[in-house]
């Protein structure tokens, strides 16, 4: 593996154990200044509704959901109702839009699987926001539309203690667990978003932006029941990202929900991975295998595994038939991404036309192989590159021009 910047792994710490588990000793935080609107559940908001006549639970919760309105937009509401729910703190938003950045359509060389030669539609482009969280940290989702479909990236944490090296998520450090209120509405804001600007209706949510889900389980199991039960999203739908925490991967087998899994491999060897991903220095490979075969057995579903191809680190041949030899007994779709520079670290993506012939070699090996490009690198809102976890809350939105001159970091 030549031209490794090995200087880079010498000094990752292995993250907390409490942040990394998964299973038992997660925790779902509560939101600092209390329940906000997507943290209720019905009971809670038939209490808030208390006097007024039943129906009113299910058209406010359907309001919330369905359309992300706010009670003052509920026109269908008495006006008095309308205000009394405009002030109640518990139906306050969680998330401060401090930053919104948009790319138009897909960037050259995108995803344009079925899409009409040369025509490009107005459902297409991607959105990056920088949402404030009530006690200061922040988080970045971002909206992608496609000819076909639109699809949401949300964080499950602010921030990230896994330490991935080549993650601008990861080289921030970790701030806090998110809500499952917090998490929603960022589906919920994307949604609506996506309606308002043309695009598809928003069908698809991938748990790929900041944070490790599966250190986050409570929050993002409560999040995706919301997400089917109250949106109308489908399970077969979701997408849960993991770098390899075993016990949330177990625990997900255990449930057989039909949600997606997508491990990030991007070493099929222990000793790169491990210093790659810091992750896998607590679960290695095989323990790593068992559980997604366990995983596939119970809920029949197949495991992608993405791929971030570093030029000179995991992009040979050699890496090539490790990483068949990874995939072919779970079945595996392997998803080979060129790796997104981020500021700490020095690697360079794999050339476009090698990361072609790598995918080549997977699928003569018998593995099904994409490449996939990313979408949003102009604002920063590719995979590895959210990275807003200390900005302070309810600033105001800036200026595009503003977001753009200061790369969609707000200052
Ligand atoms: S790649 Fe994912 S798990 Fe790793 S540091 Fe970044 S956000 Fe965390």
């Amino acid at each position: 593996m030549t031209g490794r910047p090995a200087e880079s792994f010498e000094t990752i710490p292995v993250a907390p154990a409490e942040q990394v588990e998964g299973g038992a000793r997660e925790t779902s935080v509560p939101a600092p200044g209390g329940q906000r609107r997507y943290d209720l559940d019905r009971a809670q908001l038939s209490d808030i509704l208390a006097g007024e006549p039943s129906f009113r639970v299910a058209q406010v919760w359907d309001a919330l959901y369905r359309r992300g309105a706010d009670s003052g937009e509920c026109t269908d509401l008495p006006l008095g109702l309308r205000d009394r729910l405009a002030a109640h703190p518990s139906l306050a938003p969680s998330l401060v839009k401090l930053a919104e950045l948009e790319a138009d359509g897909e960037e050259p060389g995108g995803d344009r699987r079925g899409a009409p030669d040369g025509q490009r539609t107005g459902a297409e482009g991607t959105v990056k926001w920088v949402f404030g969280l009530e006690d200061g940290p922040s988080v970045e989702t971002v909206l992608m539309g496609y000819h076909d479909r639109s699809t949401v990236c949300v964080s499950s944490q602010a921030g990230c203690a896994m330490g991935c090296t080549f993650c601008a998520t990861g080289q921030a450090g970790f701030s806090r667990q998110l809500t499952r209120g917090e998490i929603v509405e960022q589906v919920v804001v994307a949604a609506r978003a996506a309606r308002e600007r043309g695009m598809r209706r928003l069908g698809n949510v991938v748990f790929m932006g900041m944070g490790e889900p599966l250190a986050n389980y409570r929050s993002v199991s409560a999040a995706i029941t919301s997400l089917t039960a109250d949106v109308g999203l489908s399970a077969r739908r979701i997408t849960v990202s993991t770098v390899g925490v075993v016990p949330g991967i177990e625990r997900m087998a255990a449930e057989g929900r039909p949600v997606g899994l997508a491990l990030s491999l991007h070493a099929a060897n222990d000793a790169l991975r491990s210093e790659l991903v810091p992750q896998n220095r607590r679960y290695g490979l095989a323990k790593l295998s068992e559980a997604c075969s366990a995983w596939t057995r119970r809920t029949g579903r197949r495991l992608s595994l993405e791929w971030a191809c570093m030029k000179g680190v995991n992009d040979s041949s050699r890496d090539m038939a490790e990483l068949a030899g990874f995939a072919r007994p779970l079945g595996a779709h392997v998803n080979l991404i060129p790796l997104n520079s981020t500021p700490g670290w020095r690697c360079e993506a794999t050339p476009a036309g090698t990361v072609e012939e790598l995918a080549d070699q997977l699928r003569r090996s018998g593995v099904n192989a994409t490449v996939r490009r990313n979408r949003g690198r102009s604002i920063a809102a590719a995979c590895g590159q959210l990275a807003a976890t200390s900005q302070p809350r309810r600033r105001p939105v800036p200026t595009m021009m503003e977001t753009a001159l200061t790369g969609g970091r707000g200052s």
